[in-house]
């Protein structure tokens, strides 16, 4: 078979990345494809300009562009001539490119088509293939990386999918780290030139080189003089070809002075290290939730976190059972938090946190439920940001929704509740935060409040005192609510009740924290406490009951 033929045996299309800069482009219609090609065209530095009667129906945003003055608006039929007198003087008025963006109109797509390929414009005719000289490809960029991908006309929504999953697999900053390692490519080219060591042209200006050259992994011994010139163009090939992306894209400017100077041309030749002994490494910190209790109720991402960090700080409420997947090796600290003393444990952490990072370590800072709700979270990276370590921040399933489910109250129900309210019964400096007013369809779910539980209730269902404007609506006493402790722990607790019961209710079967209070029509849906005045289910199985079904599964497949 012909090398030049793809597997099905036709040819293959000749992938270029043109430089449009300052060409003119022609676009023939005024619809929204016309609109994203004038947005190409602008992008790439061309000059999109429009042929369109006066009387079309211009897509918005290409109106914009037009009262904007970024593209000419030539307001008439398209006519032969402008092919070759709207171009640039220095190409005699040739255009550079023509996009024909009728739908439908396919007699003046087939005309304008011919009259390009004539005339060796490219163009480019939509829903016509077989009237394109090219096409344009789905691309995803990053600085100056561009990677586009073409189905060749077969499915245009698996080409951006395609370019969506080939942009997430890339690691971020990847744009930048090619512009570093650009730039100190040439500089060393530049420098082993001045000095006489290297006589060849930059090697690889070009992106289409398939491979390295078979020279590459030549064995070169200390003595080898000749090789021993060119010994930092080497290294920096060797990294690009064998260090992980990830590991790439997080080398900085320091690191790479650190190796050149280690690798410096003059230098003895007893150097032979392999760059990754030198790199100081930076320290990286992730910010992360673990859940509302259950182990299983990690995501990966976090579970990854504390399999790799150096350091895990955590709070206090983190669950006995997310420590227990700490590796031994890993160093635990839990926050020394007791009533009073929060700010000094928060600014102790913080503080250790830091020494860490400077020490180069991984650090993760393990917080319940999810970081940003109620957790301190924004402030933390904040902290951590300011001196130079802007953490990753991992989401967690946070106990105020996820309490609520694992009691059987669904947040919202048609007809019942159509909205949800997250609320703290305790607010800065434990002051009383003003109470929601009552709506009917709404599920309100208040943390940190049971231990004012009946001042809460209170302020829910009568007026303060001294409240002046009265207008506040207030919750009835009879609707139902629920407190729900340590969800998803083994001694998990529900006490199902009223607004007008729970604090006796409370008082009679003791706390047993966290927990939370939900309250709303929504906590009647599934289970209703008919005459009790209450109601009290303890324990959760849920997800190792899960475990044992899978268990029974595999055991079945097995026997098969
Ligand atoms: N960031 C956490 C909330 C921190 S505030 C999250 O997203 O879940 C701490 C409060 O969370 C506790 O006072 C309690 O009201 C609630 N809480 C945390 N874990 C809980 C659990 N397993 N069951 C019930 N309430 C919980």
């Amino acid at each position: 078979m012909n090398n030049a033929l793809n597997g099905s045996g036709g040819p293959v299309p000749l992938m270029t990345a043109l430089n449009t800069e300052s060409q003119i482009h022609l676009i023939i219609g005024t619809n929204s494809l016309a609109a994203s090609r004038c947005a190409k065209s602008l992008q790439t530095g061309a000059k999109p300009v429009i042929i369109a009667p006066e009387t079309a129906d211009v897509h918005f945003t290409l109106a914009e562009q037009i009262a904007n003055g970024y593209v000419q608006w030539t307001r008439r039929e398209f006519q032969e001539d402008d092919l070759t007198s709207l171009g640039r003087e220095e190409i005699d008025r040739v255009v550079d490119m023509v996009f024909v963006t009728l739908s439908g109109n396919h007699t003046q797509g087939v005309e304008i088509s011919r009259l390009c390929r004539r005339l060796r414009i490219p163009v480019n005719v939509s829903d016509a293939p077989e009237l394109c000289s090219f096409t344009l490809l789905s691309t995803y960029s990053d600085g100056p990386l561009h990677v586009g991908i073409t189905t060749s006309g077969r499915g245009c929504k698996l080409a951006s999918r395609l370019r969506r999953e080939i942009g997430a697999f890339l690691p971020v900053n990847l744009g930048s780290a090619i512009d570093r390692l650009g730039a100190v490519r040439r500089r060393l080219w530049e420098e082993d030139k001045a000095a006489g060591l290297c006589d060849l042209a930059i090697e690889g200006d070009d992106d289409d080189i398939t491979g390295q050259r078979h020279t590459f992994n030549n064995l070169v011994t200390e003595g080898d003089s000749e090789a021993a010139k060119t010994r930092r163009m080497r290294w920096l090939s060797q990294i690009c070809e064998y260090w992980p992306l990830r590991k790439l894209v997080s080398i900085t400017d320091e690191d790479i002075d650190t190796i050149l100077k280690a690798y410096s041309s003059g230098k003895s030749d007893t150097v032979v290290a392999s760059g990754d002994d030198i790199i100081s490494k930076k320290g990286k910190i992730v910010l992360a939730g673990s859940g509302p209790g259950h182990p299983d109720l990690l995501t990966r991402a976090t579970f990854n976190a504390i399999q790799s960090a150096d350091i895990i700080l955590a709070d206090k409420l983190v669950p006995a059972g997310v420590l227990d997947l700490i590796p031994r090796r890993t160093e635990v600290r839990i926050a020394r938090k007791f009533p009073g003393n929060a700010d000094q444990a928060q600014e102790e952490f913080l503080q250790m946190g830091l020494a860490a990072l400077q020490k180069g370590k991984q650090v993760l800072r393990l917080k319940q439920g999810d970081p940003y709700l109620y957790g301190r979270g924004a402030e933390e990276f904040e902290f951590f940001r300011n001196y130079g370590y802007a953490p990753v921040v991992l989401p967690g399933i946070t106990s105020a929704m996820s309490a609520a489910l694992f009691a059987d109250i669904p947040a919202t129900h048609r007809g019942v509740s159509d909205q949800v309210l997250i609320c703290t019964g305790t607010g800065r400096k434990g002051a009383a935060p003003n109470p929601p007013a009552y709506v009917s369809t709404q599920t309100v779910v208040f943390l940190m409040a049971l231990h004012r539980l009946s001042a809460l209730i209170e302020s829910l269902t009568t007026y303060h005192v001294d409240e002046q404007s009265r207008s506040r609506q207030l919750w009835p006493k009879e609707t139902p609510c629920a407190i729900v402790e340590r969800a998803s722990c083994p001694d998990q607790r529900v006490i199902r009740t009223t607004l007008e019961n729970v604090c006796i209710a409370f008082e009679e079967t003791g706390s047993r924290p966290p927990g939370l209070l939900v309250v709303g029509a929504s906590c009647h849906v599934l289970h209703n406490a008919d005459d009790q005045k209450w109601a009290i289910e303890e324990g959760f199985h849920g997800l190792d009951e899960l475990h044992n079904e899978l268990d029974t599964v595999k055991v079945i497949g097995e026997e098969n």
